[in-house]
């Protein structure tokens, strides 16, 4: 075992403590709190925050946390960078909500592009799912903290899916994790493997996955996708009067279809992409590597 993997092992073992976890809720609301205007908290305030009247158990859990999570400064104590993330994904719900609020699956006003029933939202434990139930196309299926889905209405919940997928496949083929922010790859498969997801029958001739090198994460999406955070594409649409950037991924069909994809050679892979827009045509060349080789724009149909 690395030195690195020992340090893991501890930090998870500091939080094996209901009081600790308090100290950092504590710690975190009081960050947050716009009254307070100051990141620390004095040492008999937190105490009275976190409830515990046994000084000598009180100060045993708190010095097991100073370092790592909490720094102690001479008016008190605040949360280090690694205490305010882990504050923020208690907030967020990540740990501790396995299903999240339920929410019933409702139409999302697109229709499938595959069989022309119209498509579904709904949550699959806490991946937010935007999907056909007759056909089985899965469009958008993205990690969504429970936190973020109460009190939204429907349409304003599906512009936070849409926002939240948007930054975390832009993060994606930008090519850093959005997770862990290490160095991510790209693959580009034949449509003939299956789909990374078994919740997908979406049929493409080829599809691009990316892979963080580090900590797991990963996404697939159709060779066309990729281009939904290029800035030719985001141009084109806003020398037209459209901010791209706010139009959800489901609704275009160009991005989550094959169905404008052409692949023109396989070895090595390059791909010609059309994307329609009013009564004009772009049309973009990707290599191998998903770098754009080549652009045009015509009038559609040519
Ligand atoms: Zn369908
Ligand atoms: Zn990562």
């Amino acid at each position: 075992m690395s030195e690195n993997e020992l340090d893991q092992d501890t930090a998870f073992s500091l939080l094996a403590d209901d009081t600790r976890v308090r100290i950092i809720r504590e710690l975190g609301r009081a960050t947050a709190s716009p009254e307070t205007g100051i990141p620390t908290l004095p040492y008999a305030e937190l105490k009275s925050r976190v409830g515990i009247r046994d000084s000598g158990r009180f100060n045993y859990h708190l010095k097991k946390l100073v370092g790592n999570y909490v720094a102690k400064e001479n008016d008190g104590y605040r949360l280090r960078w690694p205490g305010m993330v882990l504050y923020r994904t208690l907030v967020a719900g990540l740990l501790t909500d396995n299903t999240g609020p339920s929410i019933e699956r409702f139409a999302v006003g697109t229709d499938c592009h595959r069989c022309g029933d119209p498509i579904e939202a709904h949550l699959y434990e806490t991946l937010f799912r935007v999907r056909c139930r007759s056909c089985d196309a899965n469009y958008t299926d993205i990690y969504f903290p429970s936190h973020g889905l109460s009190g939204r209405s429907e349409e304003e919940l599906l512009r936070a899916v849409h926002r939240r997928s948007r930054t975390i496949l832009d993060s994606m083929t930008s090519g850093q994790c959005p997770w862990c922010a290490s160095e991510v790859t790209a693959d580009v498969h034949a449509g003939d493997d299956p789909l990374p997801s078994l919740h997908d029958t979406r049929d493409f001739d080829a599809y691009v996955v990316y892979h963080c090198t580090d900590c797991t994460g990963f996404q697939y999406m159709p060779v066309s996708q990729v281009l939904l955070y290029h800035p030719v594409t985001i141009s084109f649409y806003y020398d037209r009067g459209t901010d791209l950037t706010t139009i959800p991924e489901w609704t275009l069909e160009w991005a989550v279809t094959g169905q404008t994809t052409t692949v023109l050679d396989t070895d090595p892979w390059r791909f010609s992409v059309r994307i329609p827009l009013g009564d004009e045509e772009l049309v973009v060349e990707l290599d191998e590597a998903l770098e754009i080789v080549d652009s045009a724009i015509t009038a559609q149909g040519r």
